[in-house]
Protein backbone atom coordinates (compact mmCIF):
# COMPACT_ATOMS: atom_id res chain seq x y z
CA UNK A 1 0.00 0.00 0.00
CA UNK A 2 1.36 3.39 -0.60
CA UNK A 3 1.27 5.54 2.55
CA UNK A 4 2.05 9.41 3.13
CA UNK A 5 1.91 11.41 6.39
CA UNK A 6 3.21 14.35 8.10
CA UNK A 7 4.25 16.08 11.00
CA UNK A 8 3.90 20.26 11.49
CA UNK A 9 7.32 21.65 12.67
CA UNK A 10 6.10 24.06 15.18
CA UNK A 11 8.46 22.66 18.06
CA UNK A 12 11.37 20.24 18.83
CA UNK A 13 9.23 16.79 18.76
CA UNK A 14 8.73 15.31 21.95
CA UNK A 15 8.13 11.50 22.87
CA UNK A 16 4.08 12.13 22.21
CA UNK A 17 5.00 12.18 18.66
CA UNK A 18 7.06 9.21 19.26
CA UNK A 19 4.07 7.80 20.81
CA UNK A 20 1.48 8.97 18.43
CA UNK A 21 2.79 8.51 14.62
CA UNK A 22 6.17 8.02 14.27
CA UNK A 23 6.59 4.63 16.05
CA UNK A 24 3.60 3.39 13.90
CA UNK A 25 5.23 5.06 10.79
CA UNK A 26 8.50 2.76 11.23
CA UNK A 27 6.40 -0.35 11.70
CA UNK A 28 4.39 0.13 8.86
CA UNK A 29 7.79 1.06 6.57
CA UNK A 30 9.04 -1.94 8.09
CA UNK A 31 6.13 -3.98 7.03
CA UNK A 32 7.37 -3.36 3.54
CA UNK A 33 4.37 -0.74 2.35
CA UNK A 34 5.35 2.51 0.37
CA UNK A 35 5.87 5.22 2.47
CA UNK A 36 6.32 8.73 1.67
CA UNK A 37 6.42 10.46 5.50
CA UNK A 38 7.15 14.24 4.82
CA UNK A 39 7.44 17.37 7.24
CA UNK A 40 4.48 19.67 6.59
CA UNK A 41 6.16 23.06 6.81
CA UNK A 42 3.41 25.46 5.19
CA UNK A 43 1.09 23.49 7.52
CA UNK A 44 2.70 25.17 10.55
CA UNK A 45 2.21 28.03 8.74
CA UNK A 46 -1.69 28.03 8.95
CA UNK A 47 -1.70 28.61 12.21
CA UNK A 48 2.35 29.82 13.31
CA UNK A 49 2.53 32.44 10.80
CA UNK A 50 3.88 35.18 12.44
CA UNK A 51 6.61 32.82 14.33
CA UNK A 52 8.78 31.67 11.68
CA UNK A 53 12.24 32.86 13.21
CA UNK A 54 12.80 29.18 13.92
CA UNK A 55 10.85 27.51 11.34
CA UNK A 56 14.24 25.91 9.21
CA UNK A 57 15.51 24.59 12.64
CA UNK A 58 12.35 22.96 13.52
CA UNK A 59 11.94 21.44 10.32
CA UNK A 60 15.37 20.14 10.40
CA UNK A 61 15.03 18.83 13.42
CA UNK A 62 11.34 16.78 12.68
CA UNK A 63 13.56 15.10 9.67
CA UNK A 64 15.90 14.44 12.98
CA UNK A 65 13.39 12.73 14.50
CA UNK A 66 12.07 10.63 11.73
CA UNK A 67 15.82 9.66 11.03
CA UNK A 68 16.40 9.00 14.75
CA UNK A 69 12.68 7.13 15.24
CA UNK A 70 14.20 4.60 12.38
CA UNK A 71 12.66 5.77 9.36
CA UNK A 72 15.02 4.72 6.51
CA UNK A 73 15.32 6.90 3.59
CA UNK A 74 16.61 3.81 1.65
CA UNK A 75 13.10 2.62 2.25
CA UNK A 76 11.06 5.51 2.71
CA UNK A 77 10.72 8.77 1.09
CA UNK A 78 11.55 11.42 3.47
CA UNK A 79 11.18 14.64 2.49
CA UNK A 80 10.02 18.73 3.39
CA UNK A 81 6.65 20.09 1.71
CA UNK A 82 7.93 23.40 0.59
CA UNK A 83 10.52 21.75 -1.64
CA UNK A 84 7.70 19.95 -3.92
CA UNK A 85 5.82 23.01 -5.17
CA UNK A 86 3.58 20.98 -6.89
CA UNK A 87 1.40 20.46 -3.54
CA UNK A 88 0.49 24.33 -4.08
CA UNK A 89 -0.23 24.16 -7.37
CA UNK A 90 -2.42 21.24 -6.89
CA UNK A 91 -4.08 22.85 -3.87
CA UNK A 92 -4.67 25.69 -5.50
CA UNK A 93 -6.90 23.57 -8.23
CA UNK A 94 -8.82 21.34 -5.86
CA UNK A 95 -9.46 25.09 -4.09
CA UNK A 96 -11.92 25.87 -7.43
CA UNK A 97 -13.73 22.64 -6.93
CA UNK A 98 -13.92 22.72 -3.11
CA UNK A 99 -17.45 24.41 -1.98
CA UNK A 100 -16.93 26.69 1.04
CA UNK A 101 -19.27 25.05 2.99
CA UNK A 102 -17.19 21.85 3.04
CA UNK A 103 -14.59 23.62 4.64
CA UNK A 104 -16.76 25.69 6.79
CA UNK A 105 -18.21 22.00 8.30
CA UNK A 106 -14.53 20.81 9.60
CA UNK A 107 -14.40 20.11 12.83
CA UNK A 108 -11.31 21.14 13.70
CA UNK A 109 -11.45 24.27 11.98
CA UNK A 110 -13.85 26.00 14.64
CA UNK A 111 -12.31 23.56 17.36
CA UNK A 112 -8.67 24.79 16.93
CA UNK A 113 -9.80 28.54 16.45
CA UNK A 114 -11.44 28.05 19.63
CA UNK A 115 -7.77 26.45 21.43
CA UNK A 116 -6.07 28.57 19.69
CA UNK A 117 -8.26 31.70 20.74
CA UNK A 118 -5.27 34.14 21.45
CA UNK A 119 -3.95 33.72 17.40
CA UNK A 120 -5.95 35.47 14.86
CA UNK A 121 -6.75 32.56 12.59
CA UNK A 122 -9.14 34.46 9.92
CA UNK A 123 -6.24 33.51 7.97
CA UNK A 124 -7.37 32.05 4.51
CA UNK A 125 -5.03 29.96 5.05
CA UNK A 126 -6.03 28.05 8.03
CA UNK A 127 -9.10 27.91 6.56
CA UNK A 128 -7.89 26.21 3.33
CA UNK A 129 -5.81 23.76 5.38
CA UNK A 130 -7.77 20.14 4.39
CA UNK A 131 -6.96 21.71 0.65
CA UNK A 132 -3.55 21.56 1.05
CA UNK A 133 -3.78 18.58 3.07
CA UNK A 134 -5.92 16.64 0.42
CA UNK A 135 -3.32 18.26 -2.19
CA UNK A 136 -0.24 16.41 -0.13
CA UNK A 137 -2.42 12.95 -0.08
CA UNK A 138 -3.42 12.65 -3.58
CA UNK A 139 -0.63 14.16 -4.97
CA UNK A 140 1.15 10.77 -4.61
CA UNK A 141 -1.91 8.48 -5.27
CA UNK A 142 -1.52 7.46 -1.36
CA UNK A 143 -4.00 4.80 -0.51
CA UNK A 144 -3.39 4.72 3.43
CA UNK A 145 -3.10 7.94 5.66
CA UNK A 146 -1.69 7.04 9.15
CA UNK A 147 -3.98 9.68 11.19
CA UNK A 148 -5.28 9.73 15.19
CA UNK A 149 -9.39 9.80 15.59
CA UNK A 150 -8.89 14.18 15.26
CA UNK A 151 -8.00 13.28 11.49
CA UNK A 152 -10.78 11.18 10.65
CA UNK A 153 -12.75 13.48 8.92
CA UNK A 154 -10.08 15.28 6.97
CA UNK A 155 -9.31 12.19 5.19
CA UNK A 156 -13.12 11.80 4.65
CA UNK A 157 -12.71 15.28 2.84
CA UNK A 158 -9.77 14.39 0.93
CA UNK A 159 -12.14 11.17 -0.58
CA UNK A 160 -15.07 13.67 -1.48
CA UNK A 161 -12.61 16.35 -3.10
CA UNK A 162 -10.76 12.74 -5.05
CA UNK A 163 -14.22 11.89 -5.84
CA UNK A 164 -15.19 15.60 -7.08
CA UNK A 165 -12.17 15.62 -9.04
CA UNK A 166 -12.56 12.41 -11.18
CA UNK A 167 -16.25 12.89 -11.10
CA UNK A 168 -15.61 16.55 -13.30
CA UNK A 169 -12.38 15.78 -15.06
CA UNK A 170 -11.90 12.10 -15.58
CA UNK A 171 -10.19 9.58 -13.40
CA UNK A 172 -6.79 10.14 -12.13
CA UNK A 173 -6.94 10.17 -8.01
CA UNK A 174 -8.05 6.93 -5.72
CA UNK A 175 -9.77 7.21 -2.53
CA UNK A 176 -7.45 6.64 0.26
CA UNK A 177 -8.10 4.86 3.71
CA UNK A 178 -7.15 6.42 7.34
CA UNK A 179 -5.26 4.11 9.49
CA UNK A 180 -6.57 5.02 12.58
CA UNK A 181 -3.80 4.83 15.41
CA UNK A 182 -4.81 2.67 18.24
CA UNK A 183 -2.89 4.76 20.67
CA UNK A 184 -4.48 7.34 22.61
CA UNK A 185 -2.99 10.69 23.24
CA UNK A 186 -0.05 10.64 25.52
CA UNK A 187 -0.51 13.70 28.53
CA UNK A 188 1.70 15.89 29.51
CA UNK A 189 3.67 15.17 32.56
CA UNK A 190 1.22 17.54 34.91
CA UNK A 191 -2.00 15.21 32.64
CA UNK A 192 -2.88 18.31 30.43
CA UNK A 193 -2.63 18.18 26.84
CA UNK A 194 1.42 17.50 25.67
CA UNK A 195 1.81 21.09 24.82
CA UNK A 196 5.05 22.95 24.17
CA UNK A 197 3.07 26.27 25.60
CA UNK A 198 2.04 24.20 29.03
CA UNK A 199 6.16 22.87 29.35
CA UNK A 200 4.64 19.63 30.36
CA UNK A 201 6.54 18.01 27.34
CA UNK A 202 9.15 15.22 27.07
CA UNK A 203 11.46 15.96 23.98
CA UNK A 204 12.43 13.06 22.55
CA UNK A 205 16.41 13.69 21.86
CA UNK A 206 17.02 14.07 25.60
CA UNK A 207 19.17 11.39 27.29
CA UNK A 208 18.15 9.21 30.34
CA UNK A 209 18.74 11.66 32.84
CA UNK A 210 17.05 14.64 31.12
CA UNK A 211 14.08 11.45 31.22
CA UNK A 212 14.22 11.10 34.34
CA UNK A 213 14.00 14.47 35.58
CA UNK A 214 11.03 15.34 33.24
CA UNK A 215 9.14 11.64 35.05
CA UNK A 216 10.38 11.29 38.91
CA UNK A 217 8.36 14.75 39.51
CA UNK A 218 5.43 13.69 37.21
CA UNK A 219 1.68 14.58 38.43
CA UNK A 220 -0.03 11.56 39.65
CA UNK A 221 -3.40 10.29 40.72
CA UNK A 222 -4.32 13.20 43.13
CA UNK A 223 -5.78 11.25 45.70
CA UNK A 224 -2.40 9.64 46.47
CA UNK A 225 -1.09 12.49 48.67
CA UNK A 226 1.41 9.98 50.86
CA UNK A 227 2.34 6.56 50.11
CA UNK A 228 -0.33 4.98 52.41
CA UNK A 229 -3.03 6.69 50.45
CA UNK A 230 -4.67 4.39 47.96
CA UNK A 231 -4.86 5.45 44.07
CA UNK A 232 -6.63 4.54 41.11
CA UNK A 233 -3.81 4.18 37.67
CA UNK A 234 -6.85 5.17 35.34
CA UNK A 235 -6.85 8.73 37.45
CA UNK A 236 -2.75 8.70 36.76
CA UNK A 237 -1.15 10.24 33.33
CA UNK A 238 1.83 7.84 34.42
CA UNK A 239 -0.41 4.87 33.73
CA UNK A 240 -0.92 5.93 30.30
CA UNK A 241 2.63 6.02 29.71
CA UNK A 242 3.18 2.71 31.34
CA UNK A 243 0.40 1.89 28.05
CA UNK A 244 2.28 3.57 25.83
CA UNK A 245 6.02 1.70 27.09
CA UNK A 246 4.56 -1.60 26.77
CA UNK A 247 3.93 -2.55 30.12
CA UNK A 248 3.83 -6.30 30.63
CA UNK A 249 1.22 -8.68 32.12
CA UNK A 250 2.88 -9.14 35.21
CA UNK A 251 4.27 -5.53 35.79
CA UNK A 252 0.53 -4.55 34.86
CA UNK A 253 -1.00 -6.61 37.94
CA UNK A 254 2.02 -5.25 39.89
CA UNK A 255 1.11 -1.74 39.43
CA UNK A 256 -3.03 -1.73 39.68
CA UNK A 257 -2.65 -3.80 42.89
CA UNK A 258 0.11 -1.85 44.37
CA UNK A 259 -1.72 1.67 43.61
CA UNK A 260 -5.40 0.48 44.54
CA UNK A 261 -4.25 -1.58 47.89
CA UNK A 262 -1.38 1.57 48.99
CA UNK A 263 1.31 -0.90 48.72
CA UNK A 264 3.69 0.89 46.82
CA UNK A 265 4.79 4.12 46.12
CA UNK A 266 4.66 6.66 42.99
CA UNK A 267 8.07 6.29 42.52
CA UNK A 268 8.51 2.82 42.50
CA UNK A 269 6.43 2.94 40.34
CA UNK A 270 7.78 5.95 37.95
CA UNK A 271 11.05 3.74 38.46
CA UNK A 272 9.78 0.86 36.58
CA UNK A 273 8.30 3.25 33.58
CA UNK A 274 11.65 5.14 33.13
CA UNK A 275 13.12 1.30 32.68
CA UNK A 276 10.49 0.42 30.21
CA UNK A 277 11.32 4.10 28.41
CA UNK A 278 14.96 3.56 28.70
CA UNK A 279 14.48 0.11 27.05
CA UNK A 280 12.35 1.76 23.82
CA UNK A 281 13.97 5.34 23.80
CA UNK A 282 18.07 4.00 23.96
CA UNK A 283 18.46 3.20 20.17
CA UNK A 284 16.45 6.63 19.23
CA UNK A 285 18.85 8.45 21.30
CA UNK A 286 21.88 6.49 20.10
CA UNK A 287 20.59 7.09 16.28
CA UNK A 288 20.24 11.01 17.46
CA UNK A 289 23.98 11.16 18.35
CA UNK A 290 25.03 9.18 14.96
CA UNK A 291 23.00 11.55 12.94
CA UNK A 292 24.67 14.62 14.61
CA UNK A 293 28.54 12.83 14.09
CA UNK A 294 27.61 14.18 10.29
CA UNK A 295 26.58 17.99 9.69
CA UNK A 296 25.34 17.09 6.77
CA UNK A 297 23.79 14.25 6.81
CA UNK A 298 20.09 15.45 7.64
CA UNK A 299 20.44 17.98 4.61
CA UNK A 300 21.37 15.04 2.68
CA UNK A 301 18.48 13.10 3.25
CA UNK A 302 15.98 16.22 2.90
CA UNK A 303 17.74 16.83 -0.83
CA UNK A 304 17.48 13.11 -2.07
CA UNK A 305 14.01 12.48 -0.46
CA UNK A 306 12.51 15.69 -2.39
CA UNK A 307 14.21 14.61 -5.68
CA UNK A 308 12.16 11.17 -4.92
CA UNK A 309 8.89 13.19 -4.06
CA UNK A 310 8.89 15.78 -6.90
CA UNK A 311 8.88 13.28 -9.51
CA UNK A 312 6.08 11.63 -8.40
CA UNK A 313 4.39 14.78 -7.96
CA UNK A 314 5.37 16.13 -10.89
CA UNK A 315 3.61 13.37 -13.01
CA UNK A 316 0.70 13.55 -11.43
CA UNK A 317 0.50 17.06 -11.79
CA UNK A 318 0.75 16.15 -15.46
CA UNK A 319 -2.51 14.44 -15.86
CA UNK A 320 -4.12 16.61 -13.83
CA UNK A 321 -3.26 19.55 -16.05
CA UNK A 322 -4.02 17.33 -19.13
CA UNK A 323 -7.67 16.44 -17.70
CA UNK A 324 -7.96 20.03 -16.88
CA UNK A 325 -7.24 20.93 -20.17
CA UNK A 326 -4.94 23.82 -18.85
CA UNK A 327 -2.59 24.63 -21.85
CA UNK A 328 0.73 24.76 -19.23
S1 LIG B 1 1.27 4.17 41.90
FE1 LIG B 1 1.65 4.56 39.73
S2 LIG B 1 -0.37 4.53 38.79
FE2 LIG B 1 -0.71 4.77 41.01
S3 LIG B 1 -0.87 6.97 41.30
FE3 LIG B 1 1.26 6.40 41.67
S4 LIG B 1 2.28 6.73 39.70
FE4 LIG B 1 0.08 6.66 39.32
Amino acid sequence: MRILSGVRPTGKPHIGNYIGALRNWKRLQDEGHECFYFVADWHALTTSYDETDELKSYTRDVMRSFLACGLDPEKSTLFVQSAVKEHSELALLFSMIVPLSWLERVPTYKEMKQQLSEKDLSNAGFLLYPVLQAADILIYLAQGVPVGEDQVYHVELTREIARRFNFLYGEVFPEPQSLLSVVPKLPGTDGRKMSKSYGNIVPLENNYSEVEKKILPMMTDPARKRKTDPGDPQKCPVWSYHIAFGIDEQDSQWVIEGCTKAKIGCIDCKKLLLRNMRRELEPIWERYSKIDSDPHFVDDVITKGNEKARLIAQKTMQSVRDRMNLLF
